[in-house]
């Protein structure tokens, strides 16, 4: 017997069907390969740094008050910086880094399975917070123009989740009742907060979530098979 009973149900990108983490952290080991710059500092040391400077970046993005540009040059050139590493590296730095990066997606295990399975039973569709050129590459390259009904980039609608516009814009799209649709993602505020405010059913994918945070969506899970078990699959 199926808990959830969606018409519509849509997926997270990043983390959630695909390996964003793992991509970038191997991206980032090639980067850290292909600068002699870095004998002397460690992976982690630029992993470390690299993150703290892109997720501030990422917030003044969300902010409205730089542009993807801005956010693609600041980030190598200030984590440079940061490493007293010449910056006149950067801009090498942010190519070699893309090419690095999309050499290495792959689906999140047990995700590849979950979503065809579930996209024969559901209409689905994909809801991503990502710069449409790289977020179109990684539609392409997984097949999911072909399966996915509805696929919505934050640079395209203009904003980002959780901002209620991009939910508004994706229920129109979708043509069902708020309360019909499921969305499945891993972010606690894009997606758990985003759907939980637009009237959605959530779906998060977590693990080892907290007794609050349980409690919070209408399912937590570790597993794509709990997914698929739940949608009655
Ligand atoms: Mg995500």
């Amino acid at each position: 017997m199926s808990v959830l009973t969606p018409e519509f149900i849509y997926f997270d990108l990043d983390d959630t069907l695909l390996n964003h983490k793992k991509a970038e952290q191997n991206g980032l080991a090639d980067v850290h390969d292909h600068f002699e710059e870095f004998s002397d500092i460690s992976l982690k040391t630029l992993v470390d740094t690299y993150h703290h400077i892109n997720k501030g970046l990422w917030e003044e993005y969300g902010r409205g008050e730089i542009d993807r540009h801005i956010l693609h040059r600041r980030r190598f050139e200030e984590t440079f910086r940061e490493l007293g590493i010449r910056t006149e590296l950067y801009e090498e730095a942010g190519k070699v880094y893309m090419q690095y990066y999309r050499n290495h997606w792959e689906w999140i295990d047990g995700a590849e399975e979950a979503y065809q399975s579930i996209a024969q039973k559901y209409e689905v569709g994909i809801i991503t917070n990502g710069f449409a050129e790289t977020q179109w590459m990684k539609i392409d390259q997984f097949g999911f123009r072909e399966t996915a009904r509805h696929i919505v980039i934050s640079e395209e609608v203009g904003v980002m989740k959780p901002q209620p516009k991009i939910f508004d814009h994706s229920t129109e799209l979708a043509g069902v009742d708020r309360d019909k649709i499921l969305y499945v993602g891993d972010s606690p505020t894009s997606d758990v907060k985003g759907g939980l405010n637009a009237g959605w059913m959530v779906a998060w994918y977590k693990s080892n979530p907290t007794e609050l945070e349980a409690t919070l969506p209408d399912l937590v899970f570790d597993d794509f098979s709990v997914l698929m078990k739940e949608l009655g699959i």
